[in-house]
């Protein structure tokens, strides 16, 4: 039974494939193609390209949107095929994605394994300018972190991460505090996180925090500095290169939601003042001018 579970476990979507599987591994997939049709003369499967969830970087778009193929692929049993595959985004039809990759459709014509040569533009969303503007003098490394990781290099993607984390680790306790102070957090939470600054490994400073931070910037809950050291500390003892890029990629995530999370607490901050000025100086007015009541 464990042996089944962890076999389910292991096959993949083509759409996760397609969107989180970075270039240069071979990855089984369930449900890779469609009923088989006749054609072609014999039988062939078409293959089952979902739609893909995916950033569109133009201003009409800017954000998280659906794209849609514009090939159709076809697959034959026990084979394995070459294949070039085109998304647009179905919002402003402007930006496409184009994937190279190879697949084998396995003898049941439902499963199968692929294998991603490269996607342009690159694997993965674009980096944030704000994750740029954090990492700061690191900027080189994490871009070259990024670059490993288009190539599926996981010792070296990792270890790029690890060094801007390692090396930012003060500017981004200093971000998390500036939110801590807007947000009215208690002074324990401040002085555990003033306390993690002194020290030099992000691991040390990390099990300083015990008093959490403030919730806005938790992951699902979890706190994001916690996930950063967990992965930092399995990738150390990661067996392969495998092992290694997806701790790579995953620090790459946290570390982008957190910067993110980070501008929007101090964004709403703003916001919420403002609003609430607004309304403070709304309210007063009507006070003065109305005679109701
Ligand atoms: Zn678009």
């Amino acid at each position: 039974m464990p042996d089944e579970a962890t076999q389910e476990k292991k096959l993949i979507t083509l759409k996760t494939f397609f969107e989180s599987v970075p270039p240069g591994k071979t990855i089984d997939i369930k449900n890779i193609a469609c009923k088989k049709r006749a054609g072609h003369g014999g039988y062939y499967y078409p293959m089952n390209l979902p739609e893909l969830h995916l950033h569109c970087d133009t201003d009409t778009c800017n954000g998280i949107r659906f794209f849609e193929p514009l090939d159709t692929e076809h697959l034959q049993q026990k084979k394995k095929s070459e294949h070039f595959v085109t998304y647009q985004c179905r919002n402003c039809k402007r930006t496409e994605k184009t994937y190279t990759f190879w697949a084998y459709l396995s003898d049941d014509g439902i499963n199968g394994y692929v294998f991603k040569f490269g996607e342009n533009p690159t694997f993965g969303p674009p980096t944030p300018a704000r994750v740029i503007t954090l990492i700061g003098a690191e900027r080189d490394y994490y871009l070259k972190g990024r670059r490993s990781e288009n190539q599926g290099l996981g010792i070296a993607a990792f270890a790029y991460y690890r060094r801007v984390i390692e090396n930012q680790k003060d500017k981004i306790l200093n971000e998390i505090i500036r939110v801590s102070k807007k947000l009215g957090a208690e002074q324990e939470v401040l002085d555990d996180l003033e306390k993690a600054k002194t020290e030099i490994q992000f691991s040390k400073a990390v099990s300083e925090i015990k008093h959490g931070i403030p919730q806005t910037l938790l992951i699902n809950g979890h706190n994001p500095l916690t996930l950063l050291h967990s992965a930092l500390s399995e990738g150390l003892h990661a067996q392969t290169d495998e092992q290694c890029l997806e701790l790579a990629t995953s620090i790459r995530v946290v570390l982008t939601d957190l910067v993110e999370r980070i501008a929007n607490a101090l964004k709403d901050e703003n916001e919420l003042n403002t609003a609430i000025n607004r309304l403070l100086q709304s309210k007063n007015g009507e006070k003065n001018s109305t005679t109701m009541d």
